[in-house]
């Protein structure tokens, strides 16, 4: 049985992995000239089970509606953008109904616990190197608002296995010394020390090399035109060197799954969220935070990965561009500058090599893993700002459902037809 794999991020190359540990061949097909260059090359990095909460939460409304006349919101709406998100938005917002919150929030975590196993497992058997670090998330509060909601959030997340402790400020800067500039504006924090961090690139890069080695291989410069049916089974994909026949074909390609699915008559509801990241090397940056640390106010993550460190934060719906602007770029450096002021005046900003990638948004905040309607066609993908956090455990979940196999976790909550 052979098996096509639309897309070589972190969904796609984890789906393909994960079939080849089960004893499949499979070929990737790659549109880009590499494997995750797209949203899989330089995000965030967290492995964080400890935050699996959908953006769409209670109040969401209220927040987007603020946004549109701010430039530096955090999570932003452009107005242009509207006409693009207006079903898929009507949606969103049904979703962020405290129960269904809640209830997309438990399954994400589970997920994601699973997916951090996994990783760590994948990790030791094929010796892949991405500087992983399992060192923990600490989360600061300068908003005594955001500080009630995470405390409440990781309550209910402790009945299913969370790990978290509260510190007091003194506690966080033992924890985290770099933090001691800011101390007077913060109100504590929140330590979640089963987090870790490594870099997507790295270990998708690390995952293409086990592959071909495998015997399975991966196309690039192969995009995928169309899928193939006939009548509700799948027949094959069109790409611009001709029709591949195959007897299984999985789409996992990013916010582009949709259009992709829609040349078989269906419809995924996902649109693009943009984030942004900047990168430098941390030479000369002098004493750098040890923890991966998240900021309650602008959302904005700071992490270092061997030698780079790396800022991360906002979000906008701004279509299909991935063109980085220069105003978030700003934003982004002067919330991490907020936080950690003595670093950012190190900072030459000539060297910050800036980066945009489009994160696959699901209306339900869930994403979609396993079969469609149309036999012998798969999906993986719509992970939203957490498809590091759920790549290993979604690859090992769609290799089970796609084999006929028992999943080690309940694939409900993440089937298409939900
Ligand atoms: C700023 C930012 C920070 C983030 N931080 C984190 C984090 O800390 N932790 C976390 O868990 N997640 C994080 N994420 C989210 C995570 O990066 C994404 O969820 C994940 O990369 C999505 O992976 P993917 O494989 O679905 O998509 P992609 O990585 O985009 O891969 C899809 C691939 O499909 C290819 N493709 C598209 N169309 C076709 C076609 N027709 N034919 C063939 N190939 C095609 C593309 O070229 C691409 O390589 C972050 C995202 C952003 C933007």
């Amino acid at each position: 049985m052979r098996t096509i794999v639309i897309g070589g991020g972190l969904a796609g190359l984890s789906a393909a992995c994960a079939l080849i540990q089960r004893g499949q061949s499979v070929t990737v097909l790659e549109a880009r000239e590499g494997v995750a260059l797209e949203t899989s090359f330089a995000n965030a990095g967290m492995l964080t089970p400890s935050m699996p909460e959908p953006w769409n939460g209670p109040g969401v409304m209220r927040d987007l509606f603020a946004a549109l006349f701010n430039p530096r919101a955090s999570m932003k709406v452009h107005l242009h953008a509207i006409p693009s998100l207006f079903f898929w938005g009507l949606e969103f917002l049904c979703n962020a109904r405290e129960k269904r919150y809640l209830q997309a929030t438990i399954d994400n975590y589970r997920l994601c616990r699973y997916s951090k196993e996994k990783t760590l497992e994948i990790a030791r058997e094929l010796n892949l190197e991405f500087d992983l670090a399992e060192r923990g998330t600490l989360c600061t509060f300068k908003d005594a608002h955001h500080f009630t909601s995470r405390r409440e959030l990781c309550e209910t997340l402790a009945a299913f296995g969370l790990n978290w402790r509260e510190l007091s400020v003194p506690e966080v800067v033992e924890l985290e010394p770099t933090l001691e500039p800011i101390s007077d504006q913060l109100l504590g924090g929140i330590w979640l020390p089963d987090d870790a961090r490594g870099d997507a690139h790295l270990y998708c890069r690390g995952l293409a090399k086990a592959i071909e080695a495998s015997g399975s291989d991966i196309q690039t410069d192969a995009a995928v035109i169309k899928l193939i049916t006939n009548g509700n089974a799948i027949r094959g994909v069109e790409t611009r060197a001709g029709i591949l026949e195959v007897d299984n074909v999985v789409v996992a390609c990013g916010e582009r799954m949709p259009m992709l699915l829609q040349t078989a008559g269906l419809d995924a509801p996902i649109r693009p969220a943009k984030g942004y990241s900047l990168t430098i090397d941390t030479e000369r940056l002098g004493q750098l935070p040890n923890v991966s640390v998240v900021d309650d106010l602008t959302h904005s993550v700071v992490n270092v990965y061997g030698s780079r460190l790396r800022i991360v934060g906002t979000a906008e719906f701004t279509g299909f561009d991935k063109k980085p602007s220069s105003v978030r770029i700003e934003n982004t450096f002067n919330d991490f500058a907020a936080v950690f002021p003595q670093i950012a005046t190190r900072v030459d900003r000539e060297l910050l090599r800036p980066w945009a990638g489009l994160r696959p948004m699901s209306s339900d905040g869930r994403p979609f893993i396993g079969p469609t309607g149309i036999s012998g066609l798969f999906v993986n993908g719509g992970h939203g700002p957490l498809g590091w956090s759920m790549a290993a455990g979604s690859g090992s979940l769609l290799a089970d459902l796609l084999l006929n196999r028992s999943p080690e976790i309940d694939a409900g909550p993440f089937r298409f037809n939900r």
